[in-house]
């Protein structure tokens, strides 16, 4: 907050308003210790760069620049109103304003458009403080037109729900539930991003039990794989548990996520970690061949209770790299020219070693190796 109040300052002694603003505000009311500080303020992004040294344009089309300071980077936008949102996924212009209420209006909920000035106190224009006594998430001003500017929003407030325990309002319920329908127009990119948030949620549950009672899944791609017992979910930070949960309980592939345009990375790693859930007795081997990130998400799929990152260590190897010989060994040893058959005997090695059958250690390998070699020649 230090950083922010410094920005704060600096924007104030230029003649402008500054304010703290959005979830970092909520957070700090929360007693919380919000990740990072967003300022809102009347100066043009333009003046923003004048008055600080290091600033990056990072969403300077939306008014916001980056303002870097004592190694922290603070967020300062300007004062705007979002224009028509025509296609539901951005507005179409942003709109400068002078006012800050005018600001916190275009914010999708109460605990989110309230502002802090630098000497903390609170500026509440539609009683977000209140709702957060409360507990509720309910939208700012009409909830059907605010859905309707921007239907992420439906999906926010399901996120908001596990995020921070709370209630979603009535009102606001009942309007997601009228048209949720609404959420088909927008960019899945947008759509994984919440829904990834809703699976290192300190209460996935509750989020899950929102997204299906008010209808949302049956717009969403894959809809159907979200309804499942979320009760015995416990998040762990990996957003990828949350998607491999839904893949292992209805014994599904990766495949029947393509909606959601997951990462090469991504799909890689929750096919290993289907992979793993799937192998029933965990050998050496397993440690081996799956990364801790992997054997993370399958041990809490299959409520194993390993100390993953102790069997690593106890493994004779941890990499291939480690081998004592190398192929050039296998090669000299047999008198064979490189090959397919390389490939196979390097894998046979290192299995041998890794699950304790072979030291590692030149000598010894030498002595299996020829010995195998001649008995399968
Ligand atoms: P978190 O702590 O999870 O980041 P946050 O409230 O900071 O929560 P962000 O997505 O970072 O959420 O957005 C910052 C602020 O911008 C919000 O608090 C809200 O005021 C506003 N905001 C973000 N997205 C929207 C939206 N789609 N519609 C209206 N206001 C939005
Ligand atoms: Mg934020």
């Amino acid at each position: 907050m230090k950083t922010a109040v410094q920005v704060i300052r600096t924007l104030e002694e230029a003649g402008y308003e500054a304010y703290m603003v959005g979830g970092a505000v909520r957070d700090f009311l929360l007693g919380k210790q919000p990740d990072d500080w967003d300022v809102a303020t009347n100066a043009t992004p333009s003046k923003v760069k004048e008055l600080f040294k290091r600033t990056v344009d990072t969403g300077i089309q939306h008014g916001t620049v980056l303002v870097l300071l004592d190694g922290d980077g603070i967020e300062v936008t300007t004062y705007r109103t979002d224009g028509l949102y025509s296609d539901k996924r951005r507005p179409d212009s942003v709109e400068f304003v002078q006012s800050l209420e005018e600001d916190l209006k275009r914010r999708d909920f109460t605990i989110n458009a309230m502002a802090m000035a630098e000497d903390l106190h609170i500026i509440d224009p539609f009683g977000g403080k209140k709702d957060l006594e409360k507990r509720i998430i309910k939208a700012v001003g009409n909830p059907e037109s605010r859905f309707q500017e921007d239907a992420l929003r439906m999906l926010r407030a399901v996120r908001f729900s596990g995020q921070l325990d709370f209630e979603i309002d009535g009102a606001t319920l009942a309007s997601i539930r009228k048209q949720s329908h609404l959420i088909q127009s927008i960019a899945v990119e947008r759509i994984k991003s919440e829904i990834d948030k809703i699976f290192v949620n300190n209460n996935t549950a509750r989020s899950m039990e929102y997204l299906i009672d008010s209808g949302l899944t049956a717009f969403l791609p894959s809809g159907d794989l979200f309804h499942l017992d979320w009760s015995r979910y416990k998040a762990t930070g990996d957003h990828l548990l949350g998607w491999s949960f839904m893949l292992y309980f209805h014994e599904k592939e990766v495949e029947q996520l393509r909606g959601y345009k997951f990462s090469n990375e991504e799909k890689r790693l929750m096919a290993k970690s289907l992979e793993a859930a799937r192998t029933d007795a965990w050998d050496a081997w397993t440690y081996y061949a799956f990364s801790t990130r992997e054997l993370d998400i399958a041990s809490c799929l299959t409520q194993k209770n390993i100390d993953i990152l102790l069997e690593k260590k106890q493994l004779p190897i941890q990499s291939k790299k480690e081998l004592s010989a190398t192929g050039d060994d296998l090669m000299q040893w047999s008198g064979e020219k490189q090959g397919p058959w390389l490939k196979k005997w390097i894998l046979d090695m290192e299995r041998q070693i890794v699950t304790g059958f072979l030291q590692n250690d030149k000598e010894q390998i030498k002595e299996w190796f020829l010995h195998e070699y001649h008995r399968h020649a």
